[in-house]
């Protein structure tokens, strides 16, 4: 167990590491935030920070030297930096699980691996792959890059009676995925977390509301039978075991009907706190970003119960973000500011959530 006053390591520095940080404060814990962006926010609100690549060694390595465990708030942390960090302090989660979700083709194998439903999918490395993939799954379709795409980016659709080989160079014609495009109900996730002695406690499932491939709206409770919420987080739990997990996790899933029956099917794994989970920070009487900080220190985990008849939360992106005065004087609203600098296009600068009382 993490002794009070211990310092946590975060690799990354936008609002994860900022909601962490402040999480970790509460519980006696001090963070210390490496990143490379000289103005990361999550700085601000941190006692120790490095701005080095995740190349620099010598950087890397005082960092292992001044944190009693480290852990992370994006899934692209380079293998090799996790790699020579975990060989220095415990690096949590265990840096294996970077290694599948960093790789679209390789998660969705993992997922498939455990016989959890996804959507059909085929890998698509050259023009007669795509052919075979098209042959395979038909049209319409989704176009991924198996490796760093967020937010609709490295993505494009293959509508029905489309070329193809379009789609693929509109993402470079990159070593991509090809999905069966889904018409789901809803789409919904589970952020939950698991201990190291194994024990794991799920949020309340979450529906989410993208606009523009990002995520603007999650709300609780999600429109859905109890019996697919306890399937969802059944799941998220098989999820987390089979990495041997320690931390907060989200799963997205689609939400489809066959027939009368709703079921879900995995899109992707995020292997650290998600957008739709901080509603939680408001809402809920743990929040995600303590449940992992909880987890990685040896801490006990709490059992989430939501306040509130429903939570809604919305993300304000981009100028969006002008809005935050006005919500201040919304009752029942709770302002989220990350401070990021300019409010660019598509880029989170902030939330709000909203809790209806009981
Ligand atoms: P992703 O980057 O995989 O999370 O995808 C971003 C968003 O694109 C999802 O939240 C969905 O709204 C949509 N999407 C992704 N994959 C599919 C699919 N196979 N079928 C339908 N919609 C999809």
């Amino acid at each position: 167990m993490l002794k009070t006053g211990a310092t946590i390591g975060i690799l990354g520095g936008g609002q994860l590491a900022r909601m962490l940080a402040l999480a970790a404060a509460r519980l006696g814990y001090r963070c210390h935030v490496y990143s490379p962006d000289e103005g990361s926010c999550a700085f601000d609100v941190v006692h120790s920070k490095t701005c080095a690549t995740y190349e620099d060694e010598a950087a890397l390595g005082r960092f292992a030297g001044a944190v009693d465990v480290i852990t992370y708030e994006f899934e692209n942390v380079p293998a090799e930096t996790a790699a020579f960090l975990a060989k220095r302090k415990q690096v949590l989660p265990n840096p294996q699980v970077l290694e599948i979700t960093q790789d679209r083709l390789i998660e969705k194998e993992f997922i498939s691996g455990q016989k959890i439903a996804t959507a059909p999918y085929a890998a698509v490395h050259s023009a007669v792959q795509l052919a075979d993939a098209v042959q395979m799954i038909g049209l319409p379709a989704v176009l991924k890059t198996r490796k760093l795409g967020y937010d609709g980016k490295g993505q494009a659709r293959i509508a029905k009676g489309a070329d193809p080989m379009a789609a693929w160079r509109t993402v470079q014609t990159q070593p991509a995925i090809m999905e069966g495009f889904i018409k789901f109900e809803r789409e919904v996730s589970v952020v939950a977390a698991r201990s190291a002695d194994g024990k794991v406690e799920c949020f309340e499932l979450t529906e989410n509301e993208h606009r523009d491939h990002i995520l603007h709206i999650s709300r609780v409770p999600a429109r859905v039978t109890p019996a697919l919420a306890a399937e969802a987080r059944r799941i998220a739990g098989r999820i987390a075991k089979a990495f041997d997990y320690v931390g907060v996790l989200a799963v997205e899933m689609f939400v489809v009907k066959e027939g009368r029956k709703q079921h879900v099917l995995v899109n992707e794994i995020a292997p650290r706190v998600h957008n739709s989970g901080h509603w939680t920070i408001d809402g809920c009487t743990v929040s995600q970003f303590e449940q992992h900080i909880r987890a990685i220190a040896g801490l006990p985990l709490a059992k989430p119960v939501r306040l509130g008849r429903k939570v809604e939360m919305v993300n304000l992106i981009g100028l969006e973000i002008d809005e935050a005065k006005r919500w201040l004087s919304v009752p029942g609203a709770s302002v989220h500011v990350y401070h990021k600098g300019e409010a660019r296009p598509r880029r989170k600068m902030g939330h709000v959530t909203r809790v209806w009382a009981k």
